[in-house]
């Protein structure tokens, strides 16, 4: 591990977005969801947003950008002026709304809507024949699991190195690959704080996960050392905060040790106990390190760049399998 502390920069913010789901068309009145369900849902009478619908038919998809604290509606077709009518729509917001607003290009009407500066939140997102509402709320009280998972340094920081392989790029092959399962299945929320190469702060990482108040924090990393070094290991933090249904960060590292362990084949190193680490003192949940193998070790880094998917699945079924044995209570 090579968690090293650097300056904290000005970053700017990714501009990688989550799209959420595919298209629907609604060819009826009947309500149809837009994007993973959730608790919480748009309706008629229960909205943020109303916007009134050009014609009954749209394809429509939506965007969680919350890195930027929005949502964007991407609608096929040039709408812009339509869309930049107050007459089809109306708000419902409360003092901190901060804009709505409508861009067209390459063949999309991008709506953005802006609730809020510093509070991220969540979305539901449902069209009728007329219209489609845009309901939003705290993540929890949309998601019934939370899950924020990091990987590894990034941008200027590659984190260890050796036998021609960054850390920070093997991380993030991981987390891209868990990526693609939690794509397929809406039935937990994901927040990421990365999905490409540049450096979130050790602050900004945990901040992410206390926004959103997450139920799980997962922090992906390769080890380094010794050419002889080996074996994967899992850091948790016996004073660190516990999930809101009670979960430590040792039971939540137990579980993913076991999972990271077997999809690695390596030496097993256990379960280390690491109170300084930023990512697992800050971040007010159950939070877990994981050093997958030594990326020092020629035969393990050979490994590991072969295998990014299969520990991306590994990760993705620990978080599964976590969220079973230990449900949130919501
Ligand atoms: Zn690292």
């Amino acid at each position: 591990m090579k968690l090293k502390l650097l300056k904290l920069t000005t970053l700017l913010c990714s501009s990688i977005l989550l799209f959420s789901t595919v298209s629907v068309n609604a060819a009826s009145s009947k309500a149809k969801s837009i994007g993973p369900s959730t608790r919480l849902t748009a309706t008629s009478s229960s909205y943020n947003v109303r916007i009134k619908k050009p014609k009954k038919s749209l394809t429509i998809t939506t965007g969680d950008d919350y890195n930027n604290r929005r949502l964007i509606l991407y609608v096929k077709g040039n709408y812009k002026s339509y869309f930049n009518n107050k007459k089809n729509r109306k708000l419902k917001v409360d003092k901190y709304f901060r804009s709505y607003k409508v861009t067209y290009s390459n063949g999309y009407t991008r709506i953005y809507i802006r609730p809020r500066k510093s509070v991220i939140k969540a979305y539901s997102v449902t069209q009728t024949s007329n219209y489609i509402y845009v309901r939003y709320a705290s993540p929890k009280s949309m998601y019934k699991k939370i899950v924020v998972v990091d990987a590894g340094h990034g941008g200027s920081d590659t984190g260890a190195t050796g036998n021609g392989l960054q850390e920070k790029n093997l991380t993030l092959q991981i987390v891209q690959a868990m990526k693609k399962r939690f794509d397929k299945n809406s039935s937990v929320k994901v927040y990421y704080t990365r999905l490409s190469d540049w450096y979130p702060s050790l602050d900004a990482r945990s901040a992410l996960s206390n926004n959103v108040k997450a139920d799980r924090f997962i922090s992906v990393h390769i080890n380094s050392f010794q050419k002889t070094s080996k074996g994967t290991e899992t850091l948790y933090n016996s004073k660190g905060y516990k999930s809101s249904s009670g979960l430590t960060s040792y039971k939540w590292s137990k579980t993913t040790h076991s999972y990271i362990l077997s999809a690695t084949g390596f030496t097993n190193r256990g379960l280390v106990n690491r109170t300084g680490l930023s990512v697992l003192r800050k971040t007010k949940t159950a939070s877990t390190l994981t050093e997958i193998g030594f990326i020092t070790n020629p035969s393990e880094a050979k490994s590991m760049k072969a295998n990014t998917d299969r520990y991306g699945n590994a990760l993705y079924n620990s978080i599964l399998n976590s969220f079973s044995k230990y449900p949130t209570k919501r």
